[in-house]
């Protein structure tokens, strides 16, 4: 079902205009912001690229944007910039997209200039999910703040995002947030990644590895009240949720599957302190186990807390801030818009 909203009238938005497109996996979001990051309004519907491909997913995003703009009431050049968030990487070189791993057949596509073509949008700026969130929590959200944030994305996968004084860290090749594939554990037995390697972060901590590694628990008969809620059916998606919910009803081993998830994350965002040393470290993604509305929540942060204050150099944790993401689904499309605005801000100077 399509979804719009009127935020804040054009006529009390402070100008300039700026354009978020959010394109998630299975959702497109698109916000008119103003320069102080209000959401003047709102556009939402899901979306089916297996059928149309690259060009005709990007023919769709440019009839959304177009009607939004429409219903806003304002035309394509009241839009000083634009920018997209997309799930997966661009060759900074070519501005052609690598493959993204929930859309192969991307390989290659010109997706921001084939956007500015369809519609007459002056410039659309790329940016990878996870720095467009971190963007936006950065901006307006739970890190406001700070001058450098890190946003761990907790999904299926685990990502990063990462913005410094105002920048995005994209890196040569455009994956500079490719934090799941940090090696936490060297060892022969370490367990595999979904990319084809042993010992990464995601192969620990992400929502699929805590439901494989829930399942293996189950296997062994541990006594948990998970085996009343997990069976041989149950979807690998629906676990994680689960074991929150056990570990919030006082399940001992739902909690200690929730405890050594945050360990894990605690351990690699040791490395990431260590290599960035940013200001403040928020979690956020699917799988954040109730965050802080909920004693397990709060139990996760705990442990992800202990975790680094004891293993990293204390220069660095000190007066580090870690907490949970606040924006939550909203972030793509503010951090987009945030991160073309800067990049417009910066061409202005230079000029
Ligand atoms: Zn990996």
């Amino acid at each position: 079902m399509n979804e719009e909203r009127i935020y804040l009238p054009v006529s009390e938005a402070a100008a300039p205009l700026y354009l978020g497109i959010h394109f998630g996996s299975f959702n497109l979001k698109i916000g008119v912001i103003d320069s102080e990051g209000h959401t003047v309004s709102y556009f939402a519907t899901p979306h089916n690229t297996a059928e149309c491909g690259p060009d005709g997913a990007a023919r769709n995003i440019a009839a959304a944007v177009r009607e939004t703009l429409e219903k806003t009431g304002i035309g394509v050049k009241d839009i000083t910039a634009a920018g997209i968030s997309f799930p997966g990487s661009l060759d900074p070189r070519t501005e052609k997209l690598h493959r993204p791993p929930n859309f192969p057949d991307w390989l290659g596509y010109p997706l921001p200039a084939k956007l500015m073509e369809y519609t007459g949008l002056q410039s659309v700026l790329f940016c990878n999910n996870a720095n467009a969130a971190a963007y936006g929590e950065f901006w307006i959200g739970a890190a406001r703040d700070s001058q450098s944030v890190c946003l761990v994305l907790l999904d299926d996968g685990i990502g990063c995002g990462t913005i410094v004084e105002g920048r995005e860290i994209k890196g040569a090749n455009g994956f500079g947030g490719e934090f799941g594939h940090i090696i936490i554990d060297p060892s022969p037995g370490a367990r595999w990644c979904n990319c084809l390697q042993q010992g990464h972060l995601e192969a620990y901590a992400s929502a699929t590895a805590v439901a494989r590694r829930t399942r293996e628990m189950l296997e062994v008969g541990l006594s948990t009240s998970l085996q009343d809620r997990i069976d041989k059916d149950t979807p690998l998606a629906d676990i994680p949720k689960l074991v929150f919910d056990e570990a919030d009803r006082g399940d001992a081993l739902a909690m200690q599957i929730v405890l050594d998830t945050a360990r894990f994350l605690g351990l690699g965002i040791v490395s990431l302190l260590h290599t960035l040393d940013p200001e403040c470290v928020l979690l956020g993604g699917e799988m954040t186990f109730g965050i802080r509305h909920s004693g397990t929540g709060e139990m996760f942060l705990k442990r992800v807390r202990e975790e680094i204050d004891q293993r990293a150099l204390k220069d660095l944790t000190e007066n580090l801030k870690l907490g949970f993401a606040k924006l939550g689904a909203n972030a793509g499309f503010v951090g987009a818009a945030g991160l073309a605005r800067e990049e417009a801000l910066l061409l202005t100077v230079v000029e």
